[in-house]
């Protein structure tokens, strides 16, 4: 009955996304007309609205632009040339770039600190790949990207990271040369997959930090970079402020962002001049469940939400919405992947194995990449899935084809872990018992799926045959597939100069506003795209770099 309920609940959004978008024009008319009488969010109530734009009250809580900040309530100003609003990826890129064209830059964070998560970058070519003798083919991941968009992701915005994430790399490589800091490839790939190739972009950045890589900054191998450039800005003449929480933009009668108003640990409003620009780098709205809601309401049905702490609440993508900022068109998506976070990815959990749901029965060719093994998850009855092997597995896996977050081999640590975390059975039947599955449709299941394994031909689902493993030999084990939710992915609309558009047809810049990161949209189709890992990060650092250098270069 529950799942009854979410499923509802998503037809339900269908029609609050159509509204939504009316709703967002409505917000468009009220911020013009407040962006030429007060030049900051209009409250909502504006007498001035003509009478579609009040029959189509913004709905969601953030939807209506708060009342201005009196300037009475501002104890401190602080001028820059450049205000970036977030110490993430994209914030810590934007800082550094415009640092390095001599500007005065300030980086403000609502968190105590910077924030890293995750391990994987994705980039082109740098010297790293070439080193390793990656070569990548930047038409055919493109194509590839392309069609796992379903053709909803912006071609511009794709080619613009293509083309410049290798020369973005190189220098980052560059500049933590010094401290010993290298990258590796990741090499968790599966570039010549037939159907659904994974390309071998992703580096991980290797080397010493002094930051604990804990609850405060982020479980995550990122910090090894981050904390590098963080260091490096800092040395020449970035001020970070964190426990700073920006509120408002603050938009001028000619139109251009020139101020951010934030609140302190103290509770106190600081306005940020921006003498050149305001970069957005706020992240996703991830941890926001009204947005989540509207937007991206499959994100709900994950296990867990890895992002932590709770801190990303799209405060960047309101902001932006109050003075006039256009939202993407095409729909958000979640990234979701096979695992639960720090405490180890359950084996087997994003591999081409048996999978059945909770009728017993298998749903899908298996061969699937880690980022659907959780959209087909999350639309099982019961939302929920179980991976099979028998106790041949160990000797199986390497049979298995290679690719992100899948099993080819298992050593002690991980014969550990699968005991574990999964169910274990002497018969399929008792396993059934275990799993609360139909006991004779596993049966059915296991057997068909045994016969079909021993013919080398999957007539069912069109598996490859080194995929397709007899299930006979006792033990057997069922293993929870798991869905982490990492982040949202849908923001502003942005052009290739990282500019903010506003929510006019015709999509104009935002004079003196740029966007990078999760805040910005217009990459993704409606999943997160298996082709290349870590593309998230690699246009995350790339965009937020380019966006810093416009920022900086602006006026
Ligand atoms: C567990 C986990 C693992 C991941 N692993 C990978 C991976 O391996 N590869 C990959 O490509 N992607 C990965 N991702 C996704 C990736 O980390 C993010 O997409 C990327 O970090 C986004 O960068 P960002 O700068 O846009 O946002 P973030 O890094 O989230 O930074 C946003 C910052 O903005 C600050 N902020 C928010 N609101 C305000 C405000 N009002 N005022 C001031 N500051 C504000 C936040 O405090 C935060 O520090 C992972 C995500 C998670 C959660």
């Amino acid at each position: 009955m529950e799942l009854d309920k979410k499923f509802d609940h998503r037809l339900d959004r269908g029609l609050d996304r159509r509204d939504f978008l009316k709703g967002s024009v409505a917000i468009g008319g009220l911020t013009a007309l407040a962006g030429l009488a007060a030049c900051a969010p209009s409250d909502g109530n504006d007498a001035n609205l003509d009478g579609d734009a009040q029959l189509q009250a913004p709905e969601a809580s953030f939807e209506t632009p708060p009342e201005p900040i009196a300037d009475s309530a501002i104890t401190e100003t602080v001028e820059a040339d450049v205000v970036v609003v977030g110490s993430g990826d994209a914030g810590i890129m934007a800082a550094l770039a415009a640092v390095e064209t001599g500007a005065r830059v300030v980086m403000i964070d609502k968190h105590e600190f910077f924030m890293a998560h995750g391990l994987a970058n994705a980039c082109i070519n740098t010297k790293i790949h070439k080193e390793a003798g990656i070569t990548l083919d930047p038409q055919k991941i493109i194509s590839y990207l392309i069609e796992q968009s379903g053709n909803q992701a912006n071609q511009q915005l794709l080619w613009l990271w293509a083309n410049k994430s290798g020369e973005v790399y190189d220098h980052l490589l560059e500049l933590v040369s010094d401290k010993g800091i290298t990258a590796i490839p990741m090499g968790s790939s599966n570039p010549d997959d037939v159907m659904y190739p994974e390309f071998d972009a992703a580096l991980l950045f290797v080397g010493d930090t002094e930051y604990e890589m804990d609850e405060a900054i982020g479980h995550s191998p990122q910090t090894v970079l981050l904390g590098a450039i963080v260091d490096k800005i800092q040395s020449e003449g970035c001020t970070a402020y964190y426990q700073t929480t920006a509120e408002q933009l603050v938009r001028n009668p000619d139109g251009r962002v020139d101020a951010v108003i934030a609140r302190t640990a103290s509770g106190d409003y600081t306005k940020f001049t921006a003498a050149k620009a305001v970069v957005l780098a706020t992240g996703d709205y991830g941890n926001n469940p009204e947005m989540v809601e509207k937007w991206c309401p499959w994100a709900a049905l994950a296990d867990v939400n890895l992002y932590a702490p709770p801190i990303n609440t799209g405060d960047g993508h309101k902001m932006a919405l109050w003075i006039g900022a256009g939202m993407q068109l095409e729909p958000h998506c979640p990234a979701l992947h096979p695992n639960t976070g720090p405490s180890g990815d359950p084996p087997f959990s994003a591999s081409p194995v048996l999978r059945v749901n909770a009728l017993g029965e298998r749903y899908e060719n298996e061969e699937m990449p880690a980022p659907y093994v959780c959209t087909s998850r999350i639309r099982q009855p019961e939302n929920k899935a179980w991976a099979i092997v028998d106790a041949n597995y160990a000797e199986d896996a390497p049979r298995g084809s290679a690719g992100l977050l899948r099993t080819t081999a298992v050593d002690d640590a991980g014969r550990e872990l699968l005991e574990s975390v999964a169910l274990k059975a002497d018969s399929i039947p008792a396993l059934a018992s275990a799993m609360g599955v139909p006991a004779d449709t596993l049966e059915k299941t296991v057997a068909r799926y045994t016969e079909l394994a021993k013919a080398g031909r999957d007539e069912d689902f069109g598996k490859s045959p080194n995929n397709l493993w007899a299930i006979e030999q006792a033990p057997f084990y069922a293993i929870p597939v798991p869905v982490g939710f990492m982040n949202t992915l849908g923001g502003l609309r942005i052009n290739t100069n990282m500019q903010v558009l506003d929510n006019t047809e015709s999509a104009q810049p935002i004079p003196g506003l740029y966007a990078a990161g999760n805040v910005s949209g217009g990459l993704y189709g409606t999943v997160y795209p298996s082709a290349v890992s870590g593309i998230n990060k690699g246009w995350s650092v790339t965009g937020g770099y380019l966006a810093g250098q416009h920022a900086a270069n602006d006026n």
